[in-house]
Formats: structure tokens, C-alpha cells, sequence
């Protein structure tokens, strides 16, 4: 059986070699050693200045939405994981939908200005498989308008955009170290900015709004990133450049099999480092991706329809027509793509897919 995506785990005597510092220091929760170390680390290989461990990747959403959405409106993309919207909501903030561009598939820039209302507060956006949003005009238009921009960056590990982090745009970058996702501590995830005063306000925000043990900053809640999802972290994040330059031979092999008749792929932005996380592919009609994905399956191959369905069609938002974004939900689908995935398996899955064209 070949899942959409396969969890990777390190040898086990790494992760309980890891382990063995817990139980010496007794210490499994609250910034211990395994968490701290994490933190270093990450922030060296992703090159940001500030970073945040959180217990998974939507508590960073919430948070960020909490303190810079003011119950307000917020602009962002109907195409993203569920998260995305529901923080938005959960947070008794009101999402404005604008619609997304059909090559990127990120939201579209041009179509952002004419959604801003004065109840607008922050645009958040979704640098969705990875694909960088058109972050120079949402800044652009941010300033114009007093507005703070978050990027829901959950795909977005180790990737760069124009020689930068790509977690350095916008106020604030959250992540996902989610099972499925390219890093992974377990559940986990975190939230990055440049900004020392945000840096500041986030992390306390994360930690109760403890201000040492008996005083407080202001409203917290409790996010943090315990220590065995740490330590998960570290044993992992030894393999995550093996990782993805598995990845990549396995998108280069779909590239080569793959006909590209009747379906393509979306357009990575120029500029960018990508980190081969996903590898979708769009359908020419709803009714041919229904055909594939029901072959793939009686060939046990399971590939998964993200995202569906666009999210304008919750049934907790207002509804509104989002046809580009509709359109894509309806007929994208991502194929299998894990570390050990084999030439011939890939070759096996295109070979099903080009024969149902
Ligand atoms: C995975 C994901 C999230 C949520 O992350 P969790 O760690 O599962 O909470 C949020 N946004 C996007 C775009 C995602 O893919």
C-alpha cells in the first residue's frame, strides 16, 4: 500500500539515546534542555532570528489571530488546510475570502485591495504547498493600508525565497512539525518573526503571560512545545536534508513518467528554494481525477485530495463564490510522495495515470 505521505521515523535508539537526557535531568516539560536545543537549532538551519516551539501548528494561528486580528476581518485564501479558516473563526474574527491564482495557487494579490473594509485588520495567507505568496505586494499593500500580514508558512520547512528564510516576510510566519509534514516532532509546530516587541508579546502569549513565577505580562495561553516532541525533533532533524533531497529524486522521477495530457502541475514562484514537500497535480475535469484516484486506490495506491473543499465552503462561513479556487479544489489532488519511495513504484503510479488519459 503507497499512502499520499509516510511519517518518518528515526532509528529507535537515536530517539531513546535522546531520551536518556530526560531522565537525567528529570526534566520533560517547561523550556527544558531537549527544547532549548531544539530551538537553537532550527534557528540556525532555518536562518531566523526569533523562533517559538509550540505544542502543534494551529495554536501559533490562534495566537497570532488573538493578538493582531481585533475581532476584525481578516483577507485570506479559500485554498489551504482547514486551519487556516477555523482559527480565523475560533478566534471571533470574520474571514474575507479572496480568491486564488490559478498557476500559484496562492492567494491572488491583485484581488486583495478590493476586499479591504475599515473593520480589516491582517491578511493571512497561505504559502500553500510551499509556493511562496507574492509577498512584496502583500507587503506593499499591508503598509498602504496599516495592515499586519501572517503567513500560514505550515508547508513551508527549509525553504527560501529570493536567498531569504521565507519565514522572514510578513509580520510573523507560523509552521507546522506536524506527522505528515516534511520536519516533524510528533504534533508540534511554531511561530517566527523578526520583530523583538511581536517576539516578545508571542512568547508570552504561549507561556500564560507568565512574567516569571508570580507576575504576568497579560493574557496566555498554554502552547509549549514539551520535551518529547523535542527530542522527536532533534533525532529527526539530523535526516530532514536526506529528507528532502529524497524528495526531490521522487518529484524528478514523476516529472519524467508523467505525460502531462490532460492534467499539470501548479507553478513554483521564481526565485524560490523549494523543499519538494508535496507534488500536486490539476485535472483537466473533476469527473478524470474521480477516474484516476479510483484506479490508483484499486491498485492500492492512495493519493488525497488537497485541499478540499475550498474553503468558502464551510459550512460555519458566509458563503461567497470563489471559482478559481472552487475549480482547483474540485480537480487537484496530491500523488504519493515519502523518502523511500522507489523508482519502479513511481514509475508504476504514472504509468496507471497516463493509461486512464
Ligand atoms: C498542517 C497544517 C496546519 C495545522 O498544523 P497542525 O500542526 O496539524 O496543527 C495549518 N495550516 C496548514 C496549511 C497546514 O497544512
Amino acid at each position: 500500500m503507497i499512502n499520499v505521505t509516510k511519517t518518518f521515523l528515526p532509528p529507535k535508539e537515536e530517539y531513546d539515546r535522546i531520551l536518556e537526557e530526560i531522565w537525567h535531568s528529570n526534566q520533560i516539560a517547561n523550556g527544558g534542555k531537549l527544547h532549548l536545543e531544539l530551538r537553537k537549532k532550527l534557528k540556525e538551519r532555518l536562518e531566523v532570528d526569533n523562533i517559538i516551539l509550540t505544542a502543534n501548528g494551529t495554536l501559533p494561528l490562534q495566537i497570532a489571530l488573538n493578538l493582531l486580528g481585533d475581532e476584525g476581518e481578516i483577507i485570506t485564501t479559500p485554498f489551504s488546510y482547514v486551519a487556516t479558516t477555523s482559527s480565523i473563526v475560533w478566534e471571533k474574527c470574520t474571514p474575507v475570502f479572496v480568491d486564488i491564482h490559478p498557476d500559484f495557487l496562492t492567494i491572488d494579490e491583485k484581488k486583495i485591495e478590493e476586499a479591504i473594509t475599515p473593520r480589516t485588520t491582517l491578511i493571512l495567507a497561505t504559502h500553500v504547498f510551499g509556493n511562496p505568496c507574492n509577498v512584496e505586494i502583500i507587503e506593499k499593500i499591508a503598509r498602504k493600508h496599516s495592515l499586519k500580514v501572517v503567513y500560514d508558512a505550515a508547508h513551508c520547512f527549509g525553504i527560501k525565497y529570493k536567498k531569504q528564510s521565507i519565514f522572514n516576510y510578513g509580520d510573523l510566519s507560523t509552521c507546522s512539525f506536524h506527522a505528515t509534514k516534511l520536519f516533524h516532532t510528533g504534533e508540534g509546530g511554531a511561530m517566527i518573526t523578526k520583530d523583538e516587541k511581536l517576539y516578545q508579546q508571542l512568547f508570552y502569549r504561549h507561556n500564560f503571560g507568565h512574567a516569571g513565577e508570580l507576575a504576568y505580562y497579560g493574557l496566555g495561553i498554554n502552547a509549549k512545545m514539551s520535551e518529547l516532541q523535542a527530542g522527536m525533533g532533534l533525532a529527526v532533524l539530523q535526516y530532514v536534508d536526506s529528507i528532502i533531497a529524497n524528495h526531490k529524486k521522487v518529484a524528478e522521477w514523476y516529472d519524467f513518467y508523467l505525460k502531462f495530457n490532460g492534467y499539470r502541475k501548479p507553478s513554483i514562484r521564481k526565485f524560490t528554494e523549494w523543499n519538494y514537500s508535496y507534488y500536486p497535480v490539476i485535472f483537466e475535469s473533476a469527473q478524470l481525477l474521480l477516474k484516476i484516484q479510483k484506479k490508483l486506490n484499486e491498485n492500492r495506491v492512495f493519493p488525497r485530495r488537497y485541499f478540499y473543499p475550498s474553503l468558502n465552503k464551510l459550512p460555519y462561513v458566509t458563503a461567497v463564490k470563489m471559482e478559481i479556487s472552487e475549480i482547483t479544489a474540485d480537480r487537484i489532488m496530491c500523488l504519493p510522495l515519502a523518502f523511500d519511495l522507489q523508482e519502479k513504484e513511481v514509475k508504476e503510479i504514472c504509468r496507471i495515470i497516463n493509461s486512464c488519459i
